[in-house]
């Protein structure tokens, strides 16, 4: 028996080789049995990227997904670490950090464990305010 991960690698492939557009890809999903609750995207904080996917319901499950990037193809990753990888390169690049309380990008002061957000007033690891 296949497994899902296995599913969907073929299904990647034959997308690709193809040229599946999103519609195709849950075509053939569907024939394939790969489990999805539809096509969803996310997008990267510069507003740059996004990344089309076959919505597993979970965050940090492998899925079938495509960047909107030039030369990109389907692909087996999970959202959650895909987005992490965009905000990383977008604090490097911004000099921000995003704030894990309200998760807005606020500028680099101080180091990570002391800085204060701009936006939520707290400290950006601990969560406690500032005077
Ligand atoms: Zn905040």
């Amino acid at each position: 028996m296949e497994t899902q991960i296995e599913l969907m690698e073929l299904a990647c492939t034959i997308g690709n080789q193809f040229e599946f557009d999103n519609v195709d890809m849950i075509e053939l999903s569907k024939i394939m049995g790969i489990e999805h609750f539809g096509i969803e995207s996310i997008v990267s904080p510069d507003g740059e990227f996004v990344l089309t996917y076959l919505n597993s319901g979970f965050t940090y499950i492998s899925v079938i997904c495509k960047e909107n990037s030039y030369g990109s193809s389907w692909e087996i990753n999970d959202c959650g670490s895909w987005l992490e990888e965009k905000e990383r390169e977008f604090e490097k690049e911004n000099e921000v950090w995003r704030c894990g309380y309200c998760g807005e990008f606020t500028p680099q002061i101080g180091n990570w464990n002391t800085c204060i957000c701009q936006s939520c007033k707290r400290n950006i690891t601990t969560g406690e305010f500032s005077e």
